[in-house]
This record gives C-alpha cells, sequence and structure tokens, in this order.
C-alpha cells in the first residue's frame, strides 16, 4: 500500500495504531474532497476540460507523445456530431489534500522540483524551467485529469459507465512517478470508490502496451483489488518485483498480431470473470497497441483495438458492472482518431448511450 504520513492528526483515541490514523486521515480527506460532485442528467458521462491537453514552447514536442491527444479526441466526437459540447462533464482540479489520499507528502514535495519532473516525463528541456511555469503548464494538465479520473468512478456507479478523455497514468504510485506519470490516478480512483460508493471490489485490466506498474505497487496486498495485465514484457517498465502483485498476467510479445492479440483477450476476460466478481472496472484502454506504436511495439490494427474495447464493455455489461475507462498511452498522432472512432462503435452497439435527451 502507498504510505501516509504517520505524523498524521487523525481523531482516534491514544490508544490507535499509526496505521488507523492513517487510514481514519485517508478516509476524512476522501468525505471531505470536492471531486465528487452532482452530475446533472443532461450530461452524458464523458469527462473533458481544455485544461487537460499540454502545449508549452514546443517542449512538448520533445517527448514522442501528442500531448494535445486528449482535445483532438474530443474534436473527432465534435466535429462528427456524436456528442455536443455542452454535454460532457468539466472535473475539478485534484487538490494536495486529494493526492495524499495515496501519495507521499515528500513525494509531491519532489514535483517542486523541475528536474524531477523532467525525469518523470521524460523532457529533458523542462529542468531548466522556474517550477511555477512547470506546475501551470504540466502538472496543472495532470490535476485536472486525476480530478476526471476519481469522478467516474462516482458517474459510473450512476450511470453504468464513464469515459475520462485522459488520465491512465499507470507507472505513477504513491511513492514515485515515471514514464509521463506524474500522479497515481488509477490508486486514487480506487480509493474513493472504496469510501465513497462504499464498495470493496475493483477490478483493473490494464490493456496498454506497458505494464501498470504503478498501481500494482500501489495494491500490493490488498486483496480488495485484482489486476488484469496484458502487456508487452519486452518493454518498458521491465518492474519484475511490481508483476509478482499482477492477479493475472498475459504477456504478449512484440510483433503479436491482431487476431492473436484478441484472442489472448477473451480467454483472459473469461478467466478474469470466473476469478472474480468486481464491483466496479477501470478499464486503462492505452492505444499504444497500435501497429506502428514506436513504444508499444505490437502490432493490432485501428479496427483491432476498436473490437478490444468492445469486448471490455462487453464483458462489464454482461455483468452489469459500472465501468471506468481511461485513455492512458498512446504515443502516435492517429490514436486520437481511433480512440474517437472506438467510442463511436461502443455508442452503435448499445454499449454506451451518448444520445440520451436531455432532460
Ligand atoms: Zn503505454
Amino acid at each position: 500500500m502507498a504510505t501516509i504520513p504517520s505524523s498524521s492528526t487523525a481523531t482516534g483515541g491514544s490508544s490507535s495504531t499509526p496505521a488507523s490514523d492513517a487510514e481514519t486521515l485517508r478516509r476524512n480527506r476522501i468525505l471531505s474532497s470536492k471531486l465528487y460532485f452532482d452530475v446533472p442528467l443532461i450530461k452524458v458521462p464523458v469527462i473533458y476540460s481544455s485544461s487537460y491537453d499540454i502545449a508549452f514552447l514546443g517542449l512538448e514536442k520533445l517527448h514522442p507523445f501528442d500531448s494535445s491527444k486528449w482535445g483532438r479526441i474530443c474534436g473527432f466526437l465534435f466535429m462528427d456530431r456524436v456528442l455536443d459540447k455542452s454535454r460532457i462533464v468539466e472535473p475539478v482540479e485534484a487538490s494536495k489534500d486529494d493526492l495524499l489520499v495515496v501519495h507521499s507528502e515528500s513525494y509531491l514535495s519532489s514535483l517542486k522540483s523541475s528536474l524531477n519532473v523532467s525525469i518523470i516525463i521524460e523532457v529533458p528541456p523542462v529542468a531548466l524551467l522556474p517550477n511555477f511555469l512547470v506546475q501551470k503548464k504540466v502538472l496543472y494538465p495532470f490535476r485536472k485529469q486525476v480530478g476526471g479520473t476519481i469522478l467516474a468512478a462516482k458517474l459510473a456507479k450512476e450511470r453504468g459507465w464513464a469515459i475520462n478523455v485522459g488520465g491512465g497514468f499507470h507507472h505513477c504510485s504513491g511513492e514515485k512517478g515515471s514514464g509521463f506519470c506524474a500522479y497515481a490516478d488509477i490508486s486514487l480512483c480506487i480509493h474513493y470508490a472504496f469510501v465513497r460508493l462504499n464498495i470493496s471490489r475493483v477490478m483493473i485490466i490494464d490493456l496498454d502496451a506497458h505494464q501498470g506498474n504503478g498501481h500494482e505497487r500501489d495494491f500490493s496486498n490488498d486483496r480488495r483489488v485484482y489486476i488484469l495485465d496484458v502487456y508487452n514484457p519486452e518493454i518498458y517498465p521491465y518492474d519484475y518485483e511490481a508483476r509478482r502483485y499482477i492477479n493475472q498476467k498475459v504477456e504478449v510479445v512484440s510483433g503479436t498480431s491482431t487476431n492473436e492479440y484478441l484472442k489472448q483477450l477473451d480467454k483472459a476476460l473469461e478467466v478474469a470473470g470466473r476469478m472474480f466478481d468486481p464491483e466496479l472496472v477501470v478499464y486503462n484502454a492505452g492505444t499504444d497497441i497500435l501497429d506502428g506504436d514506436p513504444l508499444g511495439r505490437l502490432k493490432v490494427s485501428p479496427d483491432g483495438v476498436t473490437s478490444r474495447d468492445e469486448k471490455v464493455f462487453r464483458f462489464a455489461k454482461e455483468k452489469n458492472i459500472p465501468l471506468v475507462m481511461l485513455t492512458s498511452g498512446g504515443y502516435m498522432k492517429s490514436s486520437a482518431r481511433v480512440i474517437a472512432d472506438s467510442i463511436v462503435n461502443l455508442s452503435k452497439k448499445c454499449l454506451i448511450d451518448l444520445e440520451r435527451a436531455p432532460r
């Protein structure tokens, strides 16, 4: 589990242990958070803010990442008239107190160093910038996305599904950021769901090409969380310790084709459904499995991504389990179009409803 400062001011008798103090403090932080707010029914459970997008002096071009992917996904949905701008949900930025639910004070303080942030997001020139700029242009967009991931669980519980058009920072744990992931939004989302939605069984289905070592470390010994991770073992992060915490590991090597990938996924979902009975699914839907992605090194076609998403949504829907989808990694310019097309397909197959008439 992630640590919480033990010098807590949590309530509790003098006989309470530091661990229970930490748990009380975490609970209080979650209960007093502003991230869970009521969303009117006129809105669809698609969460996005224009402040998700990172565009900054051209530096964003140095990372092999389409850093305005999130806005472009929504742009396609608006342009294709699949979704009206006024009906998407704008999240609240995660505050320091919100982040402390999973992160340690020392980790959050480490982000006050531009050098540390530059290492986490893998953009060396960011080290040279004053930290207030790094906060505003890089970390603020991430904190908005974190707010979106956390809110998504509440919306999914109410509506059956929710898509955060961002988030999925699965390399970040409570103690350490890396691989473009500065905050552990998945771990945060799940802790909020435990307390605010009164649930105790969550399944993470992590289908980004990379291993989700952040949430794996955070929930290493937590039996409330079942992790299915389908990843390429030949690429970053090579986190062998975290691999031990995966409940169901499916390794797909470089060059895996669409057919082979989908066959493995069918089998994996069938097994997962027998092994665990979740009350919430958190689906990390990275598109770096796409053929041509220089980092993921798999060979899944755009239609393959659409089928993949459809299979996961069907898995949850058939069992009546609320599902949160996060867009996670996917570093090519083509990713945004593929994600938008997949969302349209989910709507066509009646797995999500973007059309519900305003009340
Ligand atoms: Zn990835």
